[in-house]
């Protein structure tokens, strides 16, 4: 199975309660072999919710608990980043995962980059929290951003053979 963004697929769970619908990902979910996820949403943030960054670092240094996830208020929500992060990797343990498409540049899902934490629209190399958890237990992490047709086709074969047709 493939671990998707939620937002990508078109669920309201972003920060503003909106969707980062994308349509070529939308165009192979009926093939059923995506698993809709937001970390957010599982760490027991509500939506809409403040928009969040990671200050001084990115997500490996929060798991490793030398950076904090904090709203544009100040709003702590470190905790709730983590329990998402530990949620999604539960699915992990549940069905054979054979790789991940996230949102790139969110706090929890950036694959390559993440803002800097100034809330100025600065950005960083670094992934967010659960992108780093997945990469940690060797799940591979895709961003949505230069994803074509043809890598994704890929991707879900290289998940049929995993896991062959869906009963
Ligand atoms: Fe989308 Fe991930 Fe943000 Fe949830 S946490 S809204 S899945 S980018």
């Amino acid at each position: 199975m493939i671990l998707v963004s939620a937002c990508l697929l078109g669920l309201n769970t972003k920060y503003n309660g909106e969707t980062n619908a994308h349509l070529l990902i939308q165009k192979y979910s009926s093939l059923g072999r995506f698993i809709p996820v937001c970390p957010e949403q599982l760490g027991g943030l509500p939506t809409p919710r403040e928009p969040v960054e990671i200050i001084n670092g990115t997500g490996q240094e929060v798991l490793l608990g030398r950076s904090s996830a904090q709203g544009e208020h100040g709003e702590e929500v470190t905790s709730q980043f983590i329990k998402g992060a530990k949620e999604v990797l539960k699915i992990v343990g549940m069905v054979t995962v054979t790789a991940a498409i996230l949102k790139e540049r969110s706090p929890s899902c950036g694959v390559n980059y993440i803002y800097d934490g100034s809330f100025a629209h600065r950005i960083i190399l670094g992934q967010g929290v659960t992108s780093a958890l997945l990469k940690q237990h060797n799940i591979p992490i895709y961003s949505e951003e230069g994803l074509t047709e043809k890598r994704l086709k890929e991707l879900l074969n290289d998940d049929k053979a995993a896991n062959g047709f869906l009963l």
